[in-house]
């Protein structure tokens, strides 16, 4: 489908990728941007507060009546609301009642609106860890968090809808996105931009464990570009796809890249307990997105890192956040 001149509702848009998927729809399109501004700050959204094809609603997805008020009209729902790995280690009900509970709030209202096309935006923790690599959308399922588990009963019921009602659903897995607007601050923090903000300070990265477990770091402008790809496309509709750089770094390697880009080669990494449930290796086949939509990641991790350095550094973040943050070993 073509996705000008559409009626497009966005859940979790003042989130870091959501907002950035708005900023790429709100040029040609109606937009309802909805969120609860629990993690992502408004301030995300403050470029199209003004602008006349853009709603910005404060809601909560697990209201259904609200869900129903904003998605009636529309033609396209981009579902990104979450709540966080993170924050699922210490509230895993939450965690269930955002991702699981909400999404099902959410599908309920587009499909009584009757939308034309419904993205859950998924992650790559439903996978857990790579048992075969790279990872194809067939790799066994075996999330390893309540968040992986919360963002696969999300994928079920939005297939479910699919197949029970013929809502045209399409599952998109992004894996780890970086880059600017990225949650830095307290237990919703990830990984980049805790370790530069922790050598920006002259203090050691903080490793959870030996390092050595891998991600598949993709730039957010690349995230965005595949999610607004993935959604025009009408072969994803019933099926899955993943959305990544399609290369693996290890946590030590992103510490030492950070390093060298910040002059901070001479501070040395400190080593801490591992976190529950944490992934060993994310590394995932790309071909799909290739094939289906013409998606390729197109910004390196050297290149990727230097943007984000470069925004942690033009916001001030640094001088925003006390000191302990930073350096906060708490997850
Ligand atoms: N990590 C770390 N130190 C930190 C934050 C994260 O070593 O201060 C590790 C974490 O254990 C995981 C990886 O970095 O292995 C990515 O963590 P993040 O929270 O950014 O993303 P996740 O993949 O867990 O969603």
């Amino acid at each position: 489908m073509n996705l000008t001149g559409r009626k497009i509702v966005i859940t979790g848009a003042s989130g870091f990728i959501g907002s950035h998927v708005a900023d790429r729809l709100a040029v040609d399109n109606e937009l309802v941007l909805i969120d609860d501004f629990s993690i992502g700050p408004r301030e995300n959204l403050a470029q199209h507060e003004d602008a006349p094809n853009v709603r910005i609603e404060e809601a909560d997805i697990t209201d259904h009546g609200q869900m129903r008020e904003l998605i009636g009209g529309a033609e396209v729902v981009i579902h990104m609301a979450i709540s966080c790995l993170r924050t699922s280690l210490n509230s895993p009900l939450l965690s269930h009642d955002i991702n699981a509970g909400g999404t099902l709030s959410v599908l309920m209202a587009a499909h009584e609106a009757g939308v034309e096309r419904f993205s859950y935006v998924s992650s790559s923790e439903i996978y857990g860890t790579a048992q075969t690599v790279p990872m194809s959308e067939t790799h066994p399922l075996a999330p390893t968090t309540v968040y992986g588990a919360s963002k696969l009963a999300g994928e079920l019921y939005a297939f479910a809808y699919w197949r029970t009602y013929g809502l045209p659903v399409s599952v998109i897995r992004p894996f780890n996105t970086y880059g600017p607007r990225e949650p830095y601050a307290g237990a919703r923090a990830e990984v980049i931009p805790r370790f530069a903000l922790q050598l920006d300070a002259g203090r050691s990265p903080v490793v959870y464990g030996d390092g050595s477990q891998t991600r598949d770091f993709t730039y957010v402008s690349d995230t965005a570009d595949g999610i607004v790809a993935a959604t025009a496309c009408d072969e994803l509709v019933g099926d899955v796809v993943n959305i990544a750089h399609g290369r693996e770094a290890s946590i030590n390697r992103i510490a030492e890249l950070l390093g060298t880009l910040m002059n901070r080669q001479e501070i040395a990494i400190t080593y801490t307990d591992p976190r529950p449930g944490d992934v060993d290796r994310h590394f995932a086949d790309t071909e799909k997105a290739k094939r289906l939509f013409g998606f390729e990641a197109l910004t390196g991790l050297d290149t990727g890192l230097a943007k984000t350095v470069d925004w942690l550094r033009e916001a001030h973040i640094a001088d925003r956040i006390d000191e302990d943050a930073a350096g906060s070993p708490n997850w």
